[in-house]
């Protein structure tokens, strides 16, 4: 799929983009598509391309840095893809997802649409302030829109009432953001957070749930999910990739970016690294308060024994358990081996002791009846940080006020870190090729 393009010359090149990500390696798919013109170099401070969506091969097990699941809503982005890779490569499964509250029951995904399966006192309960809450904000705006609300928080038990938020979306998103839900944006999860009504459950308790058709079906390659970071690397010639090569300055001025291997002026540069990264790089002011993130410690966990084989995510609300959702590669896969990921949020700050949490993880997948008589024989842990990002309104304004700054010396801060926000891959492509087309001449 690469073809040959104009030969970087020492120290020189047209179009720099920093990061190999699905954002990086998206837009010089998409740079050539559009025939932008003069040499292209693509470093990356990794050993190996793809950024979050990368994917270990480990003991017969498949696992991501993260489980990276995808439901392309552009059909010509995926299919870009799917015709880089080879015939069959591709599973489509239809999502099973389950919720468990702070009191341990489980009902379907989402838990805000899936009331009608609790116990008859709990959901309502849940019923009663769902409907209060709704009545609440009657006067003021429709049912489905966003209440007048500033943060999260405020927003979770303005839309849904009290029992639904402090049974599992105050307690889930406090343990997957580690932070004060009050730090957070009433819209930070965008499209990505599904909306309830009082309607949508009475609906609900008719047909009973079904997933309340959020993502019903999800694609994953076979071999991972830098299958799709490898389709997309197809477009980037081998001597355009520079690995083990971290940015650390840029002279906006001069236009030369300096790296831990050259001087390299660069006429445009594209950068998907977190954006407070490449501003301290170019030392632009900005407020680094403004920036703030959570990590995720993922342990991938590979056992000799099938557990339970009719779900594919388990969320998780309480507390005493250290993670805040279990996904099961197994049941994608149909593997007879128990094959987890496990993710733990954590606040940004401070050292990391895996062993520490590998035994909490272990003790508490006894705890949620998820390890029964399975032994671990394989596994795996890594930090990923950044990787939900907190916004809120000074993130969203020092984020559009620096962005635009780098654009008017040609630095272009794309990516879910470069544009510090909450997103999929799908969103990082199309995000890069809307740039692409842009600086097309
Ligand atoms: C826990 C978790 C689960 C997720 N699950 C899903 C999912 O199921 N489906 C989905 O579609 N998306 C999912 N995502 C989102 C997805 O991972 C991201 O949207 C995507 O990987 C971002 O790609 P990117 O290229 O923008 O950034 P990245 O993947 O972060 O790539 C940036 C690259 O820049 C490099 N870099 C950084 N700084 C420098 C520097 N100074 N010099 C050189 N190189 C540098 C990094 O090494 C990295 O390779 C998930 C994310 C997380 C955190």
């Amino acid at each position: 799929m690469s073809s040959p393009t104009a030969p970087i010359s020492e120290g020189s090149v047209e179009t720099l983009v920093v990061g190999a990500g699905v954002s990086g390696l998206g837009f010089r798919g998409f740079w050539r598509d559009v025939g932008g013109p003069g040499s292209v170099l693509v470093v990356d401070k990794a050993p190996a391309p793809g950024g979050w969506c990368r994917s270990i091969q480990q003991d017969g097990f498949v696992w991501d840095y993260s489980g990276h699941f995808f439901h392309f809503r552009h059909k010509d982005l995926e299919q870009r893809l799917v015709e880089r890779m080879e015939s069959g490569a591709v599973r489509t499964i239809v999502k099973r997802s389950r919720v468990v509250d702070v009191d341990g029951c489980e009902v379907s995904f989402p838990y805000q649409r899936s009331i009608g399966e609790l116990p008859t006192p709990a959901w309502k309960q849940c019923l009663v302030d769902l409907w209060h809450a709704e009545q609440g904000r009657a006067t003021t705006t429709s049912a489905r829109s966003a209440p007048a609300t500033t943060t999260f928080k405020e927003m979770l038990y303005a839309r849904l009432g009290r029992s639904i938020s402090e049974r599992f979306l105050v307690p889930y998103n406090e343990k997957l953001y580690a932070v004060d839900l009050d730090d957070l944006d009433a819209d930070c999860m965008g499209r990505f957070f599904p909306t309830t009504t009082f309607a949508d459950v009475m609906q609900a308790l008719g047909s009973g749930s079904d997933d309340g058709g959020y993502n019903a079906t999800f694609t994953y390659p076979r071999g991972g999910a830098v299958e799709y970071v490898n389709a997309l690397l197809q477009d980037t010639a081998p001597e355009e990739l520079a690995l083990n090569e971290e940015l650390t300055a840029i002279d906006l001025k001069t236009k030369v970016a300096t790296t831990t291997k050259r001087a390299i002026h660069f006429e445009r540069l594209v950068t998907s690294a977190p954006l407070p990264t490449t501003l301290r790089a170019c030392s632009l002011a900005h407020d680094t308060t403004a920036f703030g993130s959570n990590r995720v410690l993922v342990f991938n966990l590979g056992f000799d024994a099938k557990g339970r084989d009719d779900v594919h995510w388990v969320y998780f609300a309480a507390k005493t358990l250290p993670f805040y959702r279990v996904g099961f590669y197994d049941n994608i896969f149909d593997d007879n081996r128990m094959s987890l990921y496990v993710e733990i949020g954590l606040e940004s700050m401070g050292a990391v002791d895996v062993d520490f949490w590998k035994k909490r993880v272990l003790q508490g997948l006894i705890d949620a009846g998820i390890v029964t008589h399975q032994n671990l024989v394989s596994w795996h842990a890594i930090v990923m940080d950044p990787a939900y990002v907190h916004i809120n309104a000074r993130s969203l304004k020092e984020t559009a006020r620096t962005r635009a700054a780098l654009e008017e010396a040609g630095v272009f801060s794309i990516g879910r870190y470069g544009a510090w926000t909450y997103c999929s891959i799908e969103d990082n492509l199309v995000e890069a090729r809307a740039l692409a087309q842009r600086l097309a001449p």
